[in-house]
């Protein structure tokens, strides 16, 4: 379908019409990570990877911010690749770390801006205090050491800190690192930090954006829980949910399908990729199970735009982080 008004030549293919269900999709990974958070490649390397590999629609959830969407974005118009701006932003809720996938069609609000001001803040006086616990296990500096394994002033995120750990040889891996110190309910694990669910929820309807529980059969919780969670979410003004991240055991993505349809869910998809070289690579997940479930491309707020009926979603703006202190 022709776009005049869009920056580049990109048209999309009659035959890539949006799907009517997410049984059977292909193109699609609406979670991805970058350099901008704790991912490898740079947002122009991921894109590069995610053409070879055939996609046609991805989203850039760096944790807490949209740093990287810009380039990222970049990309996609000289590749014809549609972007759409996003984000994964940390909250809590009784006490769980929850992680809510931001959609942006319409960018970044100033009281998302502040939100994302916020988490930045949060996020370096938290890296703070896990350098502080983990001295107790006889990390040494563990902030200057974790700030080498980030090799740039993006700000910390536990993945740094599992690094430093493996360095100092105080544990054989990262994975043994969160296992044993930062995987949740470790010393290492801090959430205090962060805002509440309904706050970050808040941030991202108020920036016109639809927001996506992250993985929800990653917290440990049970089905019951999960109700609950999905409950609080839907009560602060939240309406999808990730049916498929990555690989998942195709039984529990079934009952979580249910579990989705059940609360009128709109269902996301991504790979949650960070780096080469792993399971996972972009695009790669466990295939959506059929289901009831509307896919998130549905949306009122997402479907128009992805659909190319507007080019909108490549204009949007995205407000630079004023600014973050170095932690
Ligand atoms: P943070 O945002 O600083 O809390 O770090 C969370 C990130 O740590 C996740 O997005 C993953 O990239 C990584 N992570 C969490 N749990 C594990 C784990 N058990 N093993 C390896 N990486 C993990
Ligand atoms: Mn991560
Ligand atoms: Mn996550
Ligand atoms: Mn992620």
């Amino acid at each position: 379908m022709p776009m005049p008004d869009c920056p580049t030549d990109f048209a999309l293919p009659a035959s890539d019409a949006l799907p009517a269900s997410l049984e059977g999709v292909a193109g699609w990974d609406l979670h991805m990570h970058s350099r901008a958070s704790d991912g490898a490649l740079t947002p122009t390397d991921l894109v590069d990877l995610c053409h070879a590999r055939g996609l046609t629609r991805i989203a850039l959830t760096d944790h807490d911010t949209l740093d990287g969407v810009t380039e990222a974005r970049e990309r996609c118009a000289a590749l014809g690749l549609q972007l759409i701006p996003a984000a994964e932003l940390s909250c809590q809720w009784r006490g769980i770390g929850i992680h809510i996938v931001a959609l942006l069609p319409q960018g970044v609000s100033a009281g998302l801006n502040a939100g994302l001001l916020q988490l930045a803040e949060a996020r370096t006086a938290r890296s703070r205090e896990i350098a502080h616990r983990l001295e107790k296990i006889g990390l040494d500096d563990g902030l200057a050491r974790a700030r080498r394994e980030a090799g740039s002033e993006r700000p910390l995120g536990r993945p740094d800190f599992a690094a430093a750990l493996v360095t100092a040889g105080l544990v054989p891996d990262r994975k043994t690192a969160f296992k044993r110190y930062l995987g949740a309910g470790k010393r290492g694990d801090v959430k205090t930090h962060w805002p509440a669910l309904e706050s970050v929820v808040g941030w991202i309807r108020d920036a016109g954006g639809v927001a996506v529980v992250a993985h929800p059969l990653r917290y440990g919780m049970t089905r019951r829980k999960r109700d609950l969670l999905f409950s609080a979410f839907i009560a602060a003004g939240g309406e999808a949910a990730e049916l498929v991240s990555g690989y998942q055991n195709p039984e529990l993505t079934r009952d979580l399908s249910r579990q989705l349809a059940f609360h009128g869910l709109y269902g996301s998809l991504g790979s949650d990729f960070h780096y080469p070289g792993g399971a996972l690579a972009p695009g790669t997940l466990t295939p959506p199970p059929r289901s009831h479930v509307v896919p998130i491309w549905r949306h009122p707020a997402l479907g128009p735009l992805i659909a190319g009926a507007s080019a909108a979603i490549g204009q949007a703006s995205i407000a630079p982080r004023l600014h973050h202190e170095r932690s």
